[in-house]
Parts: C-alpha cells; structure tokens; sequence
C-alpha cells in the first residue's frame, strides 16, 4: 500500500480562499479591514523568508498588513514600546513577533506584553491556559494546520490513538490540547520517552514535530496510520543546495501509512494560512462580531 499524501499546498490555497471571501463580508458589512502586524527583529535568513511570505499573503486575502522591522541590537524597551503601540492600535488586530528572537531579548517578557486578543500567534499564557482549559481561544497556527490536515482524511479523531512527538509551546503542548478537543487519545512523547518505535506503533496519528531529520522510521508506523510531520529540516543536497527534510523517512513511511505529510508542501504551507484564518478572528472578536466561519 502507498500512503495517500496530503497536499498541504492545495489544502492551504483553498483555506486562504475562503478567508480572502470572509474577509470580503466583513468588508462589506462591517466596514472593518483585519490588519497584521509582523514585528522582526534582525536579519535570520529563514525569518525573512517567513516574513515575506506572510506579508504576501495578508495582502492577497485583502487584509492590512503592516510590518515592522528592527535592528539584531534594539533595546528590549524600544520593542516594549512597539508592542505597546501596536496593542492600542484600532487598525491592527493580529500582532506577531517573529521567533527566535536575538538572544539579548527575553522572549518570555515580549510575548507576554501582547494584547492576548491580538496574540495570533497563540503564544501568550492567556491563550495557551484558556486551550489547556479546553476554553475557546487564539490556538498556535502550526498545530491548528496539522488538524486541518488530518481532517481531510480523518473527518472524526473521536476515539483514535494520537502520538505527537516534541512537547514545545509552538507546536507540541497546543497540538495536544486541540486533539483532545476533537476526542483524541493522546501520547506526548519528548527526548526522555522510552521505546518510541514501539509508542509509535499504536497510533492512529502521529505528529512529528522533533527537528530531528528522518527519526521516525517507517518500521515504527502502524499500517494505515495517517502521519504529519511538522519538521523543516535543512540539509545539504547532493547538487549543493540546501534541500527540506522532515522529521519522518518520507519514503519508508509513505509505504506503511494511510496517509502522509510531504516536506515541503504539507504542513508549512498551512502555518500561514492560519495565521490568516487568527488574524481574521481576532479582527471579529475585537469588533464583538460572531465567530467566522473559516
Ligand atoms: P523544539 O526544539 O522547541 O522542540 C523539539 C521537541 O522535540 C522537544 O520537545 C524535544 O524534547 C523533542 N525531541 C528532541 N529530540 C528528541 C528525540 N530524540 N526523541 C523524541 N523527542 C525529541 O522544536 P519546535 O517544536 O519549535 O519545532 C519542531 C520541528 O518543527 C522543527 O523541525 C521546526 O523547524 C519545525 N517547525 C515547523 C513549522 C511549520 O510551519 N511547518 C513551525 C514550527 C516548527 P525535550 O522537550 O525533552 O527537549
């Protein structure tokens, strides 16, 4: 058997499709433009990338986007300060502040001085206690991709066995808390699990988001199992160039599995257009408009 693979680029086309028409409405009858701003700090060639695109496709679904650019040595005020402006901003209603930051900043006190309704990032420890809680609120963009990936060839998780593996606060830790949201039964395996192959064996889903290239084997998956995997890892090709390698082996997986995730073209390309689909939420929230529908 050959996995199905799930083609996070045309899932995440058609997301951004139907929130550029969301975003139409709310135009129409509410008068309201949702705007994002992205704050980055330095010159991290890969954030740059990121920022890019992610400016590029606020300004497709027809929202604002304002970006913000500060040197590797501003001082941790100077960026308070922004936040702060940005905060009591009526015309922004997403911020996110672009990791990793420069090491002489405290990533803590940034995130934390984010208005938590603007926070489309789902970073601060309101929204990540309001998702623990199992409360509505502004979930992390990535794990909120993995789920919309699942769900075209999962449409229930009820029941299912979830393994994710990595227990970060940007994808692992929210990822567990949406999947048991939809009923999951989930494992969360970190550096210090034993026996991973054998975890892995019993999982209906399994979330790879390591950064570690190629380290779940295709001898660990159960036949059948539906397979994301979240890493983006930058390896040197044969030709020189630096090639995209996930945190699964793609080819020995893909012949056990249901259905699997490709790097590039699954999960990356969903990350953005969730930050869409936040920043479109947050804009209804802040204006007391109901819940959209993407
Ligand atoms: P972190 O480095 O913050 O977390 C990695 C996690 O993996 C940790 O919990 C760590 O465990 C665990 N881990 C490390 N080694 C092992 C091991 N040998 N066995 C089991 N678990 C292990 O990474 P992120 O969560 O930020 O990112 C993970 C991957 O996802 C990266 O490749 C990153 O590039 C990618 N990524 C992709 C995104 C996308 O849009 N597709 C967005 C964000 C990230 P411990 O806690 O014990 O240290």
């Amino acid at each position: 058997m050959t996995a199905t693979i799930i083609d996070g680029k045309t899932i995440a086309a058609e997301l951004r499709k139907r929130v550029a028409a969301d975003v139409a409405r709310v135009k129409r009858d509410h008068d309201l433009v949702p705007g994002l701003a992205v704050v980055l700090v330095g010159h991290d060639p890969a954030s740059e990338v990121y920022v890019r695109s992610k400016h590029t496709q606020t300004q497709a679904a027809g929202m604002a986007s304002f970006e913000h650019r500060l040197p590797d040595d501003v001082a941790q005020g100077e960026l308070l300060a922004l936040i702060a402006t940005l905060n009591a901003d009526p015309a922004v209603h997403g911020i996110l502040v672009q990791l990793p930051l420069p090491k002489s900043l405290d990533t803590e006190t940034i995130i934390n001085a984010i208005d938590p309704m603007k926070d489309v990032d789902g970073l601060h420890p309101h929204n990540a206690g309001r998702l623990a809680g199992g409360l509505p609120a502004l979930s992390p963009c990535t794990p909120l991709g993995c789920i919309i990936l699942t769900k075209t060839v999962r449409p229930s998780l009820d029941g299912l066995n979830a393994i994710v593996i990595g227990r970060s606060n940007l994808v692992g830790r929210p990822l567990v808390q949406l999947l048991l949201n939809e009923n999951a039964t989930v494992t969360i395996a970190h550096s210090r699990s034993r026996d991973l192959a054998r975890l892995c064996a019993q999982a209906d889903l399994v979330y790879a988001a390591v950064g570690r290239p190629e380290m779940v084997r295709g001898d660990w998956i159960k036949p059948g199992a539906v397979v994301i995997d979240v890493g983006i890892n930058r390896m040197p090709g044969d030709d020189g160039r630096t090639r995209l390698v996930g945190d699964v082996a793609f080819a020995e997986a893909r012949e056990v599995a249901g259905a699997i995730t490709p790097v590039p073209g699954g999960v990356g390309q969903m990350t953005v257009a969730c930050l869409l689909v936040n920043t479109l939420r947050a804009a209804c929230a802040i204006a007391g408009l109901p819940k959209p529908a993407v």
